[in-house]
C-alpha cells in the first residue's frame, strides 16, 4: 500500500511557487550519521571521534575512510562485544578504560566526542552521563562531549548536525558590549572557507567566525549580536540551539553556484550595510569566473532530465543550481528531511512544476524513477549499481558531500560532477 501523502508547499514561508511535496515513509537506503566523522575529523584538527559501536560500525568507517590507516587516526571504535550486549560486563567501566588509554597515548587530543551508534542505543548506554563523568576527570586538558550517529536516529549528513549541536552549548558567551559578528555554520573544505573569509573581509565584514573551528580551543563566542549564515542545508538542530543562545540566522539560499553564492554573500552584506557598488566590485570578478566555468558544461547538461533520490539534504539547493544555471529539467527532487524555514529561499527559486518528495519509501521512488526514465539519477551507493544495470545513468550523491562544491570558484566543479556520468555513458555507447 502506498504510504505517500500529498501536501502543498504554498503555506511555507517565502515559497512563492507551490511545488507538490510527497511525504514518504517507508524503507530507507541511506548511510547513518556516523559517516559525518569522515569529513568532521579532518576539520576539527585536535578532536577525536570515539564511536561506541559494533564491528559493523568499525567496518563502515574503515571502508569509507580507509586512507587513515596510513596516518595517526582521529577516529576509532570502542567495540561493544557480545558480553556487553548480554549485560555481563559493565560497559561504562570498559569505556572509561578505553578513553583513559587513548588520552594517555594521545596528548594532542583536546576534544573527545563519544559517538553513539545503534548498538549503544540498544543496550541503552547513557553516553551523555559518560561524557559528563569523563569531562570531570579530564578537564581542563580534554573536553568530552557526546552525540548520536546511530542509524536509528540519524541519516548521513545529520551526523554533522548532531556533532555541531553538541558543540553549541559549549560556545562561550559574547561580551555584553560585543560588536555585531558573523558566524559561518557548517563544515566546509578549508580552501572554500578561506575563500569566503577573504570575500567577507573584502566586503568590510571583519568579525567573522566559523563553526566548527579548526581547533576546539578556539570555539567562537555566541550571543544576541551574532548573526549566522548556514553553509550547509542539514543543520536544523544546530541552528535552533544557536538561536536559543540569542544568535539570529540570516535567511539566504545556500552558496552553491554563482547565483546561490551571490545571494548568500548579499544576505550578510545587506545586514552590514555594504554599499551596492562595493558589493559589485568585490563579487563581480569571481561571479564572472563562475559563470564562465559553468557555461562549459551547459551544452552537455541543458535539457537533461534529472531525478534525485533523498540522501544528503543537499538535493534542493543543487537542483535549484542545475535548473537555473544549467537549464536541466527536474523530474523529482527527494530530500530526507525538508526544513521549510531554512529552505524557503531555495523553494522560491525552484521551477513551479517540480515534484518534491520528503522522507523515503525506496520502492515507491524506484517505481517512479523507472517510469520516468531520467537521463541522470542522483542516488546513494546502494542504488546506483542496480539502476545502472537497468540502463539508467547515475551519480553518487555521496560525492556531493566529499567534494568542495560551495562558492564561486567551485561552481564549475559542481557542474562537472553532473556532466561526467553523462559523458561516460556516451563513451560507453560509442
Ligand atoms: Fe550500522 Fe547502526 Fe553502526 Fe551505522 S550506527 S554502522 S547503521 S550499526
Amino acid at each position: 500500500m502506498s504510504q505517500v501523502a500529498t501536501l502543498r508547499a504554498s503555506s511555507q514561508p517565502g515559497a512563492c511557487s507551490a511545488p507538490e511535496v510527497l511525504r514518504e515513509r517507508g524503507q530507507r537506503e541511506v548511510f547513518c550519521g556516523l559517516t559525518g566523522i569522515i569529513w568532521l575529523h579532518r576539520k576539527i584538527q585536535d578532536a577525536f571521534f570515539l564511536i561506541v559501536g559494533s564491528r559493523t560500525c568499525a567496518h563502515l568507517m574503515q571502508s569509507a575512510a580507509g586512507v587513515m590507516i596510513f596516518a595517526e587516526p582521529r577516529f576509532g571504535t570502542a567495540i561493544i562485544e557480545e558480553r556487553d550486549l548480554a549485560g555481563m560486563a559493565d560497559a561504562n567501566d570498559e569505556l572509561d578504560r578505553v578513553v583513559a588509554r587513548l588520552l594517555a597515548r594521545r596528548p594532542d587530543i583536546k576534544l573527545l566526542f563519544l559517538v553513539g551508534s545503534c548498538p549503544s542505543e540498544v543496550i541503552k548506554l547513557d553516553l551523555s552521563r559518560a561524557a559528563q563523568r569523563l569531562s570531570r576527570q579530564f578537564m581542563p586538558d580534554v573536553r568530552v562531549l557526546n552525540y548520536s550517529g546511530s542509524g536509528i536516529e540519524t541519516t548521513f549528513t545529520q551526523g554533522e548536525d548532531m556533532c555541531l549541536a553538541a558543540l553549541a552549548p559549549e560556545l562561550p558567551p559574547e561580551a555584553p558590549d560585543a560588536e555585531a559578528s558573523l558566524m559561518l555554520v557548517g563544515a566546509l573544505a578549508d580552501v572554500v572557507e578561506d575563500q569566503f573569509l577573504r570575500s567577507f573581509k573584502a566586503l568590510g565584514i571583519d568579525r567573522v567566525s566559523v563553526l566548527p573551528p579548526r581547533r576546539s580551543t578556539t570555539l567562537p563566542a555566541v550571543g544576541p549580536n551574532t548573526r549566522f549564515l548556514l553553509c550547509q542545508p542539514f543543520l536544523g538542530e544546530t541552528a535552533r540551539l544557536l538561536e536559543e543562545r540569542g544568535a539570529r540566522r540570516l535567511a539566504a539560499p545556500f552558496p552553491l553556484g554563482a547565483e546561490g553564492t551571490t545571494a548568500w554573500l548579499k544576505a550578510a552584506a545587506d545586514v552590514w550595510q555594504v554599499p551596492e557598488q562595493r558589493f559589485r566590485e568585490v563579487t563581480a570578478p569571481a561571479q564572472q569566473r563562475a559563470r564562465l566555468a559553468i557555461a562549459r558544461y551547459r551544452d552537455r547538461l541543458a535539457g537533461q532530465r534529472l531525478f534525485f533520490f533523498p540522501d544528503s539534504q543537499l538535493e534542493i539547493p543543487i537542483a535549484r543550481f542545475l535548473a537555473r544555471e544549467l537549464d536541466m529539467q527536474l523530474i523529482e527532487v527527494g530530500t530526507p528531511y525538508l526544513h521549510r524555514q531554512h529552505m524557503a529561499e531555495e523553494l522560491a527559486l525552484l521551477p513551479e512544476d517540480v515534484r518534491l518528495s520528503e522522507g523515503q519509501h525506496v520502492d515507491n521512488q524506484i517505481d517512479r524513477c523507472r517510469a520516468a526514465r531520467p537521463d541522470l539519477t542522483v542516488c546513494g551507493l546502494g542504488l546506483a549499481n542496480p539502476l545502472e544495470q537497468e540502463g539508467l545513468t547515475t551519480k553518487w550523491s555521496i560525492e556531493l558531500v566529499f567534494t568542495p562544491i560551495q562558492g564561486f570558484e567551485q561552481a564549475g566543479d559542481l557542474a562537472e560532477l553532473f556532466a561526467r556520468p553523462l559523458v561516460r555513458r556516451t563513451r560507453l555507447e560509442v
